[in-house]
């Protein structure tokens, strides 16, 4: 069942999103080389709980930490650790939520450690650039495939791959809720968009395959390959006056 939001709520929403928003900010400047992935999610974590909220993820099917913290070939829900230090020429993805007065914010960004290399520069500005040629389409009377058809356009016209196995989704009261969003997809099909409706939209994009595995641990997931990937991700509302980015803080 796909959850529609009033205004009141959407307006809620754009609370948890701020804070959510915030925290990648947080994380931006946690992210040098020589920190561990588990100071920049304490750094969150202190943030958003300092907001009086709650960090969304931790405990949420029993993810022990705030944040989800990927480097390099990593693609998602990576665990954060005492034992992983960042170096230079690293990416990192963080993806966090704030859930406050009833609402979860979810959000991604992908960050450079220091300075790093041309092609993974390249990378994460393709995967942030396919987010807003797919959430041009987040629009009532429009369909869930005319986002993912322009995600995966976008994406697959700079040579890379958008991976499958994972997609977008629904989020409010919930982190996840319906309807799943996918990177890829066919124009016109798909799920009726309406206003009111709270999407995550959120390319994870690969500089090679877009095939992935789980490491042992259960959740990390990688690319099959070993080549890196990106992660971009905005809370969106639809609204009657086209898209609103409700955890968008500025870069
Ligand atoms: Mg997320
Ligand atoms: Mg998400």
């Amino acid at each position: 069942m796909i959850k529609l939001k009033n205004p009141e709520q959407i307006q809620r929403m754009k609370d948890a999103g701020r804070i959510t928003g915030e925290a990648l900010l947080v994380a931006r400047e946690a992210i040098v080389p020589g920190a561990t992935t588990h100071d920049v999610d304490t750094a969150i974590r202190r943030y958003i709980e300092k907001c009086g909220a709650r960090p969304t993820f931790l405990g949420y099917c029993g993810f022990p930490a705030a944040a989800c913290i990927s480097i390099n070939e990593e693609v998602i829900h990576g665990i954060p650790s005492r034992r992983r230090v960042l170096r230079e020429g690293d990416i990192v993805k963080v993806d966090v939520g704030a859930f406050y007065r009833g609402y979860t914010g979810d959000s991604a960004k992908t960050f450079a450690v220091g300075k790093v290399s041309e092609e993974a520069q390249r990378l994460i500005r393709v995967t942030r650039e396919s987010f807003y040629a797919g959430v041009a389409y987040a629009r009532g009377g429009l369909r869930i495939g005319d986002i993912g058809y322009h995600v995966q356009s976008y994406a697959e016209q700079n040579g890379y791959s958008v991976v499958r196995a994972y997609e977008g989704h629904g989020v409010g009261e919930e982190l996840h809720e319906e309807p799943g969003v996918p990177n890829f997809g066919t124009p016109g099909r798909g799920v009726r968009l309406y206003a009111g409706m709270t999407i995550a939209i959120e390319p994870m994009v690969n500089a090679g395959t877009s095939e992935v595995r789980v490491l042992s641990n259960g959740w990390t997931v990688v690319t099959a390959d070993g080549k890196l990937s990106a992660h971009y991700e905005h809370t969106v509302a639809i609204t009657e006056d086209g898209p609103i980015l409700l955890t968008d803080v500025g870069e």
